[in-house]
């Protein structure tokens, strides 16, 4: 692997790396072991594999399947295939890939275990593994029965089992959604895939209804998805919250009900999305609190319980961020240039934060919240937020929607190269 400077100039430490031959040297025998190849993971394996840092990407399965744009592929707007992303650019840049699951973690010799036996030792770790989610969140609902009641939320097979399912529903049949409550992976994404799933479902079947159980009182950009749902999708849908009696909602997957305030609801496709927690490595590696979270530093994305770990992505607790992969993106720069300093011996830029999150109501017709962000000692914390205004010209809406799509095309390019 050459070293250069342009290398570090990439990742915007200009200015601050005065490389010199120890430090190079330093470069390539320190080992950074990445857990978790998804949006954070595979951004931090590159950046830093490409200014030739040893870096292993420590990742399950051959490729990753984005569940960004995956509600257009219930929509039937997008085909799945679109949404596969190898790691061929990253073994290119000099990433060692391990087709592998971390099994354990230990802080105290630096090292983590792998399913196949294997040790791998390491002297920064970066734990980038999404999400899981909370046991016994909603009563009467496990992950064993996700194959009766999806939560099409982490892999793509359950994205496309809730597709199927939708298809097989009969005529005049009910949907049901379990929305998870706050802080949970990407907060319009359970509205966007109403809309989706509504589009879908105008067309093959249109009688059928669709109920939104949710145990939050407000949601994002609710008035946009509301004033869509009226305009396009004709009273199939009804959202319930918490006054309904939608925050302590109980399912039985053998007999597919819901269960809403003493009241069985028979259902033929429901979708669990259930409250959620860090990856289980996380917890693995201990460096999670009470809340389920991993807590970090706002400039860094270091654990606030091993400067050595750093936690960036869904799993992180880091402040105002939402949990999302423009995120996970922008915590992968932040680290990788916190970790690039730290190597050369100089203090890491200050980091730039921002967020995006686009959803398509129907064809052509998406709205946006935009968000930037500062560290401070605390926290990461939110400056200016953008929403799209309800009643925007048909014009806007359709560039919005093309923007979001270009947008898809930016970030998976940084993320996969
Ligand atoms: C329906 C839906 C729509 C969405 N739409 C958008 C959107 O429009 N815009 C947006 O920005 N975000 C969107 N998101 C959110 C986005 O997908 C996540 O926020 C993002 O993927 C988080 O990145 P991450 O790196 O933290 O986790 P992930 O991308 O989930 O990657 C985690 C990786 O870690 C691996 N892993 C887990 N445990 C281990 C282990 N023990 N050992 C090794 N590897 C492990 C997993 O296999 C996985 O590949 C959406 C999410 C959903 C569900």
């Amino acid at each position: 692997m050459a070293l250069n400077r342009r290398h570090f100039l990439s990742v915007g430490l200009a200015g601050t790396a005065l490389l010199q031959a120890p430090m190079l040297l330093a470069q390539t025998v320190f080992h950074v072991v990445v857990v978790g190849g998804g949006a954070g993971g595979a951004t931090v394996a590159r950046l830093l594999a490409s200014s030739g840092v040893r870096v292993s990407l420590v990742e399950p399965n051959p490729k990753y399947h984005t569940c960004f744009l995956s509600n257009l592929f219930l929509g039937g707007l997008r085909d799945h295939q679109g949404f596969v992303f190898g790691y061929e650019a990253l073994v290119a840049a000099g990433v060692t890939l391990v087709q592998s699951r971390v099994v354990g973690v230990d802080r105290d010799v630096k090292s983590v275990s792998l399913d196949t036996g294997e040790v791998l030792a390491y002297d920064r770790l970066v734990l980038a593994p999404g999400i899981d989610f909370r046991e016994g969140a909603v009563p009467g609902w496990s992950l064993a029965d996700a194959q009766r009641m999806p939560h099409a939320y982490k892999e793509q097979d359950q994205t496309q089992l809730l597709r199927d399912q939708i298809d097989a529903m009969p005529r005049g049949g009910t949907f049901a959604m379990l929305a998870p409550p706050n802080p949970y992976r990407c907060p319009p994404a359970p509205y966007e895939r109403i809309s989706m799933i509504a589009h879908r479902l105008e067309r093959t079947n249109p009688t059928a209804k669709i109920l939104i159980f949710d145990p939050k009182d407000k949601f994002t950009k609710q008035t946009l998805f509301e004033n869509a749902w009226g305009k396009y999708y004709n009273g199939m849908i009804t959202w319930f919250g918490p006054d309904f009696g939608a925050d302590a909602v109980e399912v039985r997957p053998d007999a597919m009900e819901v269960i809403v305030d003493g009241d069985v609801q028979a259902v033929d496709v429901c979708n669990v999305i259930p409250a959620q927690i860090a990856g289980a490595v996380a917890h693995l590696a201990g460096v999670t609190d009470e809340t389920g979270w991993a807590p970090v530093d706002a400039f860094s994305l270091r654990s606030k319980l091993d400067p050595l770990v750093s936690v960036i992505g869904d799993s992180a607790s880091q402040g105002d961020m939402p949990k999302s992969a423009f995120a996970a993106n922008s915590h992968a720069h932040a680290a990788a240039s916190a970790i690039l300093a730290e190597m050369v011996g100089n203090a890491a830029p200050p980091p730039s934060y921002a967020n995006a999150c686009w959803s398509l109501l129907a064809p052509n017709d998406a709205v946006k919240i935009t968000e930037t962000f500062h560290a401070t000692a605390e926290k990461i914390v939110s400056d200016e937020i953008y929403i799209s205004a309800p009643n925007e010209p048909a014009e806007t809406r359709r560039a919005t929607a093309e923007e979001g799509l270009a947008w898809y095309e930016g970030i998976t390019a940084d993320i996969f190269g």
